[in-house]
């Protein structure tokens, strides 16, 4: 666990703004219209030796396009619009967890899915976020093309930015299938990346209670 915590933290500062805009856009380029992939699929296809207009393919540009498209719907949003007006006055002042986010994402290096569970903890500082919202700060980055330790981070800043508590910690725990079913082939490795602020940082206590609740 601390070897993956100095991963993710390492890469913190090359991480750049967690909340606004995507990638995509940071480098001044906009998503293509969808039909814009199909062509491109189609010879994707011919490449690899199969023939794109055999009945089982013909419909498969279009699919993959909208697909792909879909799978990257992150760059196409935003934290602050995601959680909209769910940020409410409150007191309360102990940790607040939401444990086993279903995640999906698609690894930038090979295109290939890893999926997961995160688990998020923040320490309150006067506001809390609606719970349902957590999730949908997940998916704003899992739906890019991503690496598992940028994600980490980028959840984190993300809480850290609209929410400014006293502490957030992210774990996530994925599979990645480019490891599973091409190169090393190893079938039953999870990753395990965590990202530590505040409180989660410089506190072990409120840190260990975080990482005990997670494994309960
Ligand atoms: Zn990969």
């Amino acid at each position: 666990m601390s070897e993956a915590r100095t991963a993710a933290s390492a890469i913190a500062p090359a991480v750049g703004p967690a909340t606004g805009n995507g990638l995509a856009q940071r480098n001044g380029r906009q998503p293509a219209a969808t039909s814009a992939l199909e062509p491109h699929v189609a010879a994707l296809l011919e490449l690899l030796g199969e023939d794109p207009t055999r009945p089982g393919l013909v419909r498969t540009p279009h699919r993959v396009a909208e697909a792909l498209s879909w799978l990257t719907r992150g760059y196409r949003q935003d934290v602050a619009e995601v959680v909209g007006g769910a940020i409410f006055e409150e007191a309360h002042e102990s940790m607040v967890l939401v444990r086993d986010i279903e995640l999906y994402s698609l690894c930038e290096h090979h295109l290939l899915p890893f999926f997961g569970k995160a688990h998020i903890a923040y320490v309150p500082d006067g506001r809390i976020v609606g719970l349902s919202k957590l999730p949908r700060i997940v998916d704003v980055f899992a739906r890019r093309l991503q690496v598992q330790e940028r994600l980490t981070d980028q959840i984190a800043d993300a809480i850290e930015e609209v929410l400014r508590p006293r502490g957030v910690g992210v774990v996530i725990e994925a599979s990645h299938l480019c490891m599973m079913m091409r190169g090393v082939e190893k079938q039953n490795s999870r990753t395990v990346t965590s990202a530590m602020r505040g409180l989660f940082r410089d506190c072990p206590m409120t840190r260990d209670e975080f990482l005990r609740l997670v494994h309960e």
